[in-house]
């Protein structure tokens, strides 16, 4: 025992030695996902006509604050908020997201990147993350990049949003949307649907971010690949091999009752309650794992 306490000692010597030796930067305390609270940065890029602040696309601050707050209701299944659930499998993930306090170039910032499409000509690239990223693409490994698009009104409760997913070992990697070398990774959310709203239609309290944000830290919807077998590789949500829409639950490939209130699933907002334990570890896995998500946890933008 006396050796090892002695061990013990000389190590921590040791390392006190090298840390005071090291020209280089303090080492940071990393935190573990899974084991302890972590939080990552988000830069909100909200792209408008040229609209003023609160009108349109061009959502007010308060919004966009109260979208942040409703992500990390859903994250931390918060008491008291539509979040919350006392489901046994249901997960408080212990991931929290804030609004970035820099910028790129060091300097302080509120989180929110207003830009005004109509100064800034682009090629047209379609309603997808390369084309927004044309107008502002800050780096991933230290924010995560959330377009907020001026999508047309047409395209109200037919297009929520989409997500670039990790790539990792996990099984079911590939029905993420991988970006390819040179593409941009991030979350793309139609304004309409990005926090909440009074408009007529199931996806209008802000769940939308909270199931992309899903899929960019390695979910897959509960239906995976459509078949009962491979389906989100998550035991604790009962498998289902069909798009789940709706309030309503049916019964799923073994005759189980599936979980609507599930983030990963296209069902109403207002039913959506819970990411499972077995989901919680799935992302926890990705953020020490992939390089690009990892470099998120001590971003300075933190
Ligand atoms: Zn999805």
């Amino acid at each position: 025992m006396k050796c090892k306490l002695l061990l013990g000692a000389l190590l921590s010597i040791t390392v006190i030695c090298c840390s005071k030796n090291d020209a280089g930067p303090e080492p940071i305390d990393i935190p573990i996902p899974g084991q302890q609270l972590v939080q990552l940065p988000v830069v909100v890029h909200m792209i408008h006509n040229g609209e003023d602040i609160g009108q349109g696309p061009n959502l007010s601050k308060e919004r966009i604050l109260r979208q942040i707050e409703i992500l990390n209701e859903d994250f931390r299944k918060k008491k008291g908020t539509k979040g919350h659930n006392e489901h046994p499998d249901g997960a408080d993930t212990q991931i929290e997201f804030v609004l970035a306090k820099s910028n790129p170039e060091s300097e302080p910032f509120d989180g929110i990147n207003r830009i005004d499409v109509s100064k800034k000509q682009v090629d047209d690239l379609g309603h997808n993350q390369n084309h927004f990223a044309q107008y502002a693409y800050w780096d991933p490994e230290h924010y995560i990049n959330i377009w907020v698009a001026p999508l047309p009104l047409e395209t109200t409760c037919m297009v929520l949003g989409s997500s670039t997913g990790p790539k990792t070992e996990l099984p079911g990697s590939d029905l993420l949307l991988l970006p390819q070398p040179g593409d941009a990774e991030g979350i793309l959310v139609n304004w309409i649907h990005f926090g909440e709203s009074d408009i007529d239609c199931h996806a209008r309290f802000g769940r939308t971010l909270t199931h992309e944000m899903g899929h960019y830290l390695g979910l897959l919807h509960t239906w995976g690949g459509k078949d009962c077998v491979h389906n989100d590789y998550c035991n604790d949500t009962p498998a289902v091999d069909r798009p789940v829409f709706g309030p309503t639950a049916f019964k799923g490939c073994s005759g189980e009752t599936i979980m609507i209130g599930n983030y990963m699933n296209y069902s109403d907002d207002a039913v959506m309650n819970i990411f499972t334990n077995d989901q919680a570890e799935r992302m926890h896995y990705v953020l020490k794992n992939h390089s690009g998500r990892k470099s998120l946890l001590t971003s300075p933008a933190l």
